[in-house]
């Protein structure tokens, strides 16, 4: 249980606050998260990390010399949205690119991805590398989910940022440090989100989980609770597996995490056991790591991580670093103290234009229905969240409910504003995509715009107009998320939606009437996800737990469209 909480909805940013406040000589708020209060060296590269929050230490515990540069700090175990990590990256550049890194999700690949296009186009140069370390989320390495690995590969990016690396050497050896992180975690109960009554997933009494996810996804394996030593044992031997036999290396960075919820007592006892046993393999274990790192709110357990080094790697890891979190060694005199020059860079905003009589009011009509699917969604967050809770991370709900009231805000200001239809969905999903954050915020946000664009402000639409917008929604979600029908997503209410909204609009019925036999056919297709096996997003690392319940973001779908349709158009 999270018991001191007060609005659920702005924990992370209560959270934030408070981090900020009590590091204030070391970190500084911006749009989107932190970053350092000091002059970052002219064209250092910006080391951004990011991702949800509940993981403290990661991220933002982690800004300072010699590792990051900011953090994005989106909702409580939800990706930021896009411009949240433009607005961080653009306030940690210093001239030499930014290196974003986070662990391996889809809702941050998607809105770290857009945040780069966002960047490039006023010039500031920055890449992507995602963590991938979790052996038990699949054994092919790149499609592993990132989780306490994030801190020495980052601790390792850091490093050779403050060396005066180039935005590709930084880049290259992240990704070689990646490559050689291995971790593998076990829990003994999950974690609850602030404000809610259960904890995402429970343990059996007298089980563990093995190979949990720092989302509070559940485990993939469970056995019954053993000694200290035995729990060190299988993980070591898992770990022994994932490094293979023919190493070039015998030196080993070796972090034993607690994930919130279990006592450092405990975690030196693993520890020790860990650490014989890498020795008598034969492994030299170089300034190891017991702690708390990259926590999941109260989820009892720990994690075991493994860096294979070499000399490189080993020079970096046992680098100075001093954040508000993680410290070792000294910089001696450093020229990273001065405090930062000038003003912190604004985002662009760009200015509102009246649309044409009809378009307005098309727009105000539209905002109607945006304001009843903001009761919808609310009425449904608990089932939502639910559903992700069966194989996701549990935050669906909250990140639809976000997406649409912070969409419906906006709404009323650009309609009082005098916007036309297309300004509006512009409007709203680039509100969505930014109060939501994760997978679903990206995709309706990309969706909402798509259709925006496609209708513009200067007429009242017309039925084909709006068939044809919802088509180019719905392939700007397919475009983005790249998910096929079948891949237990959205997708598979979105696709068979449109489908049958066009022909039955080319079939000579009204929009109205179309738009109710679409409906049923969307949420016909989300219920029929139950049967589906998930091929995308954060339900594939967990695809047979999620048999037997529909997709939630599929659901949800359904529940926005059929909002539509009993409105007034
Ligand atoms: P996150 O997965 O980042 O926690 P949400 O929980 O809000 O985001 O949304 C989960 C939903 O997003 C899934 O139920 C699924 O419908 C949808 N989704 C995930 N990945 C994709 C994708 N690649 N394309 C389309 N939809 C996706
Ligand atoms: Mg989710």
């Amino acid at each position: 249980m999270t018991h001191l909480v007060n609005d659920p909805k702005k924990f992370a940013a209560d959270v934030l606050a408070g981090f900020v406040r009590a590091n204030a000589d070391r970190v500084m708020a911006v749009h989107g998260g932190a970053v350092r209060t000091t002059e970052t060296p002219d064209r250092q590269v910006a080391i951004v990390l990011g991702g949800g929050s509940g993981h403290y230490p990661a991220f933002a515990g982690w800004i300072g010399e010699g590792m990051a540069h900011g953090a994005v700090c989106g909702n409580i175990f939800a990706s930021p949205s896009a411009s949240q990590a433009a607005s961080v990256a653009r306030a940690a550049h210093a001239g030499g690119g930014v290196l974003f890194g986070f662990g391996n999700y889809a809702g941050d690949v998607l809105q770290f991805s857009r945040a780069i296009e966002m960047l490039a186009e006023e010039g500031i140069e920055a890449r992507i590398v995602t963590v991938t370390d979790d052996i038990a989320s699949s054994d092919i390495h790149a499609d592993r989910r990132g989780i306490a690995g994030d801190l020495p590969v980052f601790k390792i990016s850091g490093a050779a940022a403050a060396q005066g690396a180039s935005l590709d050497e930084v880049e290259r050896v992240t990704r070689h440090a990646n490559e050689r992180t291995f971790t593998i975690g076990v829990a003994m109960s999950g974690c609850t989100l602030p404000g809610a009554e259960a904890p995402l997933f429970e343990v059996a009494e007298g089980r563990l989980a093995i190979g949990l996810g720092i989302h509070g996804e559940p485990g993939l394996d469970e056995v019954p609770l053993r000694t200290a030593d035995e729990v060190a044992d299988d993980l070591v031997d898992r770990l022994l597996v994932a490094l293979g036999s023919d190493r070039d290396s015998d030196r080993l960075a070796v972090l034993v995490n607690g994930l919130g919820a279990t006592t450092y007592e405990e975690q030196f006892v693993v520890f020790a056991r860990v650490a014989e046993r890498f020795e008598a393999e034969g492994f030299t274990l170089v300034e190891p790591e017991v702690g708390e790192h990259v926590t999941s709110l109260d989820m009892a357990g720990l994690s075991v991580t493994v860096v294979l080094l070499d000399e490189e790697l080993e020079e970096l890891w046992t680098a100075p670093v001093d954040t508000p979190a993680f410290r070792r060694g000294s910089f001696g005199s450093s020229t990273a103290t001065s405090p930062r020059r000038g003003p912190l860079p604004q985002g662009v905003v760009a200015e509102r234009t009246a649309g044409s009589e009809p378009s307005h009011a098309a727009a105000a009509a539209a905002l109607v229905w945006l304001d009843g699917v903001v009761d919808v969604l609310k009425e449904h967050e608990a089932e939502l969240g639910a559903l992700d809770a069966v194989a996701g991370d549990g935050d669906h709900g909250q990140g639809m409910v976000l997406g649409v009231v912070g969409a419906a805000d906006r709404g009323h200001e650009a309609v009082a504003a005098g916007v036309g239809l297309g300004a509006l969905l512009q409007e709203v999903g680039e509100a969505w995509a930014e109060s939501a954050g994760g997978t679903s915020g990206a995709l309706w946000g990309a969706a909402l715009v798509a259709a925006g664009e496609r209708l513009g402000d200067a007429d009242s639409p017309q039925d084909g107009d709006v068939v044809e917008a919802v088509s180019a929604a719905v392939g700007a979600m397919r475009e983005m998320g790249k998910a096929e029908p079948g891949d237990k997503t959205m997708m598979d209410a979105a696709i068979p939606f449109v489908e049958t909204l066009a022909e039955q609009v080319d079939g000579g019925a009204s929009l109205e009437d179309a738009w109710a036999v679409a409906t049923q056919t969307a949420a016909a297709a989300a219920e029929a996800t139950s049967s589906l096996q998930a091929k995308k997003g954060r339900a594939k690392t967990h695809g047979d737990h999620s048999v037997g319940h529909a997709d939630p973001g599929a659901v949800s779908f359904a529940l926005v469209v059929g909002t539509m349709s009993t409105k007034e158009r």
